[in-house]
């Protein structure tokens, strides 16, 4: 019989094998172990790989994107701006009326719903008819606060959350999907384009001022309010970071000089493979993955995957030895079930015989488990966490590294904001305490007094809304 919230009780029957799988929970301790000296080699090779993809175009896994934002937002800023943010699970809507340095943000609004499954193994068109009709719907109910002076057009941030290559402010080419998305028809066009179009089949008269990485919209979200943010990170469904570079450290980058003589660079650190430890899962996992081989940084450290490793940890363990008893739990075999929230709610359980653990377990993937089994679960998902937020505080502090580099003491001597979003950083403490753990380890306590990283919730929104204020198509001052 079970208890009253499902949970199975711990029974003798269900005797786990725990001298056939401690084994295998040892050596994915060693082989996803983030020691200094690995950490300190991820951070330097983030360093290198970062100038690589500066110098040229394909010269390194980090392609070091120019986003075109060579202003940041100033809080000048004025007027009525939409925002459309397409990244991971959600898709967001968003309208700002700015009011200029005294007011800042006079009012917003924003509408919120999930990607359905199929549209991200669609056409382009059947995902771009999708944003313009949401768009549209949000349009109509404009109105209160909101005002855009006659004869104006209504401007948009659009954040678009995957690797672009960049021809302009308002223009990119899709490089490739991230994210589990594969969509048909779109690489290799303009995706601002793919939208105008749908907005016309939607008979919606909107233009694109901006188009933004999430990270770039981050940054600049985070930079309305506070001078001192250089660098932005998502830590999410996937992840990347972005930071504020000096043209002339841009040897790619041959044109017109930009007014401020800096620019925003999107990194696309997901694509970051150097010195990374990885197991015999991380390896699986790529080859069933639809991108094998890329995004390997994005695949050890961000929120769609963690869950997933974790689940291919519990097959063998349950498949080679008996961790759930004699039987495998057969919807342990189906790919993704066992989410990253899932992990994240076990590893909250402080209980002496870990009931939640069992619950969870139970509920979704079927697992009667022994007090030792959870035992082994929650020392399994930490080790995965543990690579994840200590990898990913590896590479920011690489980018930092970078830019002190170049300007000595003008990172590390001052006060310097890391502004942050994603689930994965908002919602789990463990993670988070590990990235900041590797941070502080690498840069010294000093040092690391100085970085100040920030949750920036939701920030690409608004970021992108005020990049299309920066770049509008009309005088500033209405
Ligand atoms: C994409 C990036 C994006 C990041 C966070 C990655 O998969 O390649 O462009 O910034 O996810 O959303
Ligand atoms: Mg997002």
């Amino acid at each position: 019989s079970r208890s009253r919230r499902g949970v199975p009780p711990i029974r003798m029957a269900v005797r786990s094998n725990i001298v056939s799988v401690a084994p295998f929970l040892t050596k994915l301790q060693r082989d996803s172990a983030t020691p200094l000296p690995v950490l300190r080699y991820v951070a330097d090779a983030m360093t290198t790989d970062m100038r690589a993809g500066l110098a040229t175009d394909g010269g390194s896994d980090l392609k070091m994107i120019l986003s075109y934002v060579d202003c940041l937002p100033s809080g000048n800023e004025k007027g009525l701006f939409y925002a459309l943010d397409l990244g991971g699970t959600n898709f967001r809507v968003l309208r700002v009326q700015l009011g200029g340095k005294q007011e800042r943000v006079i009012a917003t609004e924003f509408e919120q719903v999930s990607i359905p499954q199929e549209l991200m193994f669609g056409t382009s068109e059947e995902l771009f008819d999708f944003i313009a009709s949401g768009l549209a719907n949000f349009a109509k109910k404009e109105g209160g606060k909101f005002h855009l002076p006659h004869g104006r057009i209504r401007e948009i941030g659009f954040t678009f959350s995957f690797p672009v290559k960049q021809t302009s402010i308002d223009s990119g080419i899709l490089i490739k999907w991230t994210k589990g998305f594969a969509v048909s028809g779109s690489a290799g066009r303009d995706v601002v384009a793919c939208l105008n179009e749908a907005m016309e089949r939607q008979g919606l008269d909107m233009r694109v001022s901006a188009l933004v990485n999430d990270t770039v919209g981050t940054l600049a979200g985070a930079r309305y309010w506070d001078d001192d943010v250089m660098v932005a990170v998502i830590l999410g469904t996937g992840t990347n970071a972005c930071y504020v570079e000096r043209i002339d450290a841009i040897p790619k980058l041959r044109g017109p000089e930009s007014f401020s003589g800096r620019t925003i660079v999107n990194t696309e650190w997901g694509a970051f493979s150097n010195g990374i430890p990885l197991t015999e899962y991380d390896r699986d996992m790529d080859a069933a993955s639809i991108n094998p081989g890329e995004q390997i940084f994005e695949k050890t450290i961000s929120g769609m995957y963690l869950g997933e490793i974790a689940r291919r940890v519990l097959l063998k363990m349950a498949e080679v030895g008996d961790i759930f008893g004699k039987s495998v739990p057969e919807k342990l075999s189906t790919p993704s079930a066992l989410r990253t929230p899932d992990l994240c709610a076990m590893q909250q359980d402080n209980s002496d015989d870990l009931q939640s653990v069992g619950s969870i377990l139970y509920n979704v993937v079927g697992a009667e488990s022994s007090l030792s089994a959870r035992k082994i679960v929650v020392e399994a998902s930490d080790a995965i966490v543990k690579r994840g937020g200590h990898l990913a505080g590896a590479g920011i502090v690489g980018i930092l590294q970078k830019m002190e580099e170049d300007s000595s003491g003008l990172i590390f001597g001052k006060r310097t904001v890391v502004a942050m979003d994603g689930g994965l950083y908002e919602h789990y403490p463990q993670y988070r305490r590990y990235l900041k753990e590797a941070v502080t380890e690498l840069l010294g306590l000093e040092i690391s007094k100085n970085i100040v990283i920030e949750h920036s919730k939701d920030g690409s929104g608004i970021g992108a809304a005020l990049l299309a204020a920066t770049n509008s198509k009309y005088d500033h001052d209405y």
